[in-house]
């Protein structure tokens, strides 16, 4: 075994938002820093790097935005942004997580999310208002909806270039294709991380190490043994790199498992994207636009309330349900009333979409699906709708559907004005929610007893505790830097204090 000449500080294990967050910090504390990617450079910044980059972070006014992104005076004249307050984010999360999500975790996140986006922007990244995606024109204002208003400008993929390009200034030192195993110790302490490095090993030795290498979302069998039978057959949504190594590493030396290890992010998907993401396409193979149309499965029945929310709240769950639906597929069916409403995503070119000017000519274009059950639910949700309340498609508008099961609560429409359009969707997993126990103070890892690991830090999808059964869209990132700053605070703290000692 051929030891690194040089060792390190602090060793940070991966290389996405969390990582490079974390990075960073211990960088600002005097630390030096090396960070160990197991992609190449090409395929490096993991499920980052496929992020559409909206920010979800606490904001009372407009002062607020303007700490995290240049607004132009007429840009605040013609919009309004509306708030997420930090009582509405807490609702939110509280309500997602069916009142599960860590009390002292998620209070971090909606208190200081504010903070690590200036904290970021501090650091070269760059926001700009969501305009494509989250805002509607609304009698003359641009009016934004969802409580997301802020996203990374150049998405995921520029987050991650400018973190990037800030940590290459700081003199952190990056090696690709370089994947850790496993931890290694001196007693208890954790001292190092053994790698492989173009298949030769490789000691990194460190003051403290930093795990922030996503959950289990690309590896199949541990996606059966946690999340159950059958999420094994779902796609993958981002890089192919998170197999779940930094928690089997850190489970081995006696870390403590926190969260909802049964429980992930899965969103609709094209049928046939790739086994993993492509970073070419990013997140364009997600179709979010559900909420206007009807989700069909192979017994031509629809099963979830397509408009329970906007689709920020419900999307993260339903991949989960088109799952558990026979082939594991469902069809996104809409008419030509609600087709201008259609997200970016269901215009690119690489996407299963059938077209057809009667509904009997769609129901038999309908892959894998029953036409004549299809056109039975079809028609009693078209007389289900309720027609004395008006459609409004930037609030939840309250038109919902009478007598039929499951309902529809918010944006029904009778389907019954062609152009017909239909897309297939399987699920894609996008991280699991499973992870490690943190001391809050420092991003420590604890052990099975609630002991600090001494030498270990974790961040990033990593830390578990935060999101059960569903998630608020724009959280992970956010969530990311927060504690990926908070590890690497604490993990370069640590090593300079025992540099001095
Ligand atoms: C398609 C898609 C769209 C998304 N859109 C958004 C969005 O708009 N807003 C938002 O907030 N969130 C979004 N997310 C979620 C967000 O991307 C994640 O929550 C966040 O990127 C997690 O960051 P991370 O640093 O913890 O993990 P990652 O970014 O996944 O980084 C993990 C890193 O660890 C490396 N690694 C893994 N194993 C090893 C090993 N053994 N040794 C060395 N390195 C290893 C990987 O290569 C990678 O560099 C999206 C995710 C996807 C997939």
């Amino acid at each position: 075994m051929q030891p690194v000449a040089e060792p390190f500080d602090v060793v940070v294990v991966g290389k996405g938002n969390a990582a490079l967050c974390a990075a960073l910090a211990a960088r600002d504390q005097g630390a030096s820093v090396a960070m160990l990617e197991a992609a190449s450079e090409e395929e490096s910044g993991g499920n980052s790097r496929f992020a559409g980059g909206v920010m979800r972070f606490a904001y009372q006014s407009v002062d607020d935005l303007k700490r995290v992104t240049d607004l132009s005076d007429a840009e605040v004249a013609e919009s309004d942004f509306g708030t997420n307050t930090t009582d509405e984010f807490y609702d939110d999360l509280f309500r997602l997580s069916s009142f599960r999500t860590d009390p002292v975790l998620s209070e971090m996140l909606v208190t200081q999310s504010l903070d690590v986006m200036a904290w970021l922007r501090s650091k070269g990244a760059k926001f700009v208002p969501n305009f494509g995606r989250q805002s509607a024109l609304v009698n003359g204002k641009r009016k934004f909806f969802g409580r997301l208003p802020i996203e990374a400008s150049g998405g995921g993929p520029g987050l991650v270039q400018a973190l990037d390009k800030a940590a290459s200034a700081a003199g952190i030192k990056v090696f690709y294709a370089t994947r850790a195993k496993r931890l290694i110790q001196d007693g208890d302490r954790v001292i190092g991380v053994h790698a492989s490095v173009g298949g030769k090993p490789v000691e990194f030795m460190a003051k403290a190490v930093v795990l922030a290498c996503g959950g289990f979302e690309a590896n199949p069998e541990m996606r059966a043994r946690y999340l159950g039978p059958g999420w094994e057959l779902a796609k993958v949504r981002g890089t192919r790199f998170n197999q779940g190594d930094g928690i089997k590493m850190a489970l081995e030396i006696g870390a403590a498992p926190y969260g909802n290890w049964s429980g992930c992010h899965a969103t609709g998907w094209d049928l046939n994207a790739p086994e993993f993401g492509d970073v070419n396409v990013g997140d364009q193979f997600q179709k979010h636009s559900y909420i206007f149309g009807l989700l069909i499965n192979a017994n031509g029945r629809r099963f979830v309330d397509e408009g329970a929310d906007f689709h920020s709240f419900t999307y993260a769950k339903y991949g989960g349900e088109v799952l558990k639906q026979p082939g594991q597929f469902a069809w996104q069916v809409f008419d030509s009333k609600v087709t201008k409403l259609l997200r970016s995503e269901y215009r690119i070119r690489m996407m299963t979409k059938v077209s057809a000017n009667t509904l009997e000519e769609l129901a038999g274009k309908l892959e894998g699906v029953d036409p004549k059950a299809f056109l039975d639910t079809v028609r009693a949700f078209n007389a289900a709708v309720r027609t004395d309340v008006p459609f409004e498609h930037t609030i939840k508008d309250g038109r919902g559907t009478v007598g039929i099961d499951p309902p529809k609560s918010n944006w029904a429409q009778a389907l019954d004005t062609p152009p017909f359009e239909a897309y297939a969707t399987t699920c894609g997993i996008t991280f699991t929610f499973g992870g490690l126990r943190i001391d809050p103070s420092n991003g420590q890892v604890l052990d099975v007893t609630l002991a600090r690991i001494p030498g270990l830090f974790c961040a990033g999808e990593m830390v578990g505790g935060l999101y059960y059964f569903n998630y608020p869209s724009g959280t992970g990132l956010v969530s990311g830097a927060l504690f990926g700053r908070l590890a690497g605070t604490g993990a370069g703290h640590a090593s300079v204090m025992e540099r001095a000692s």
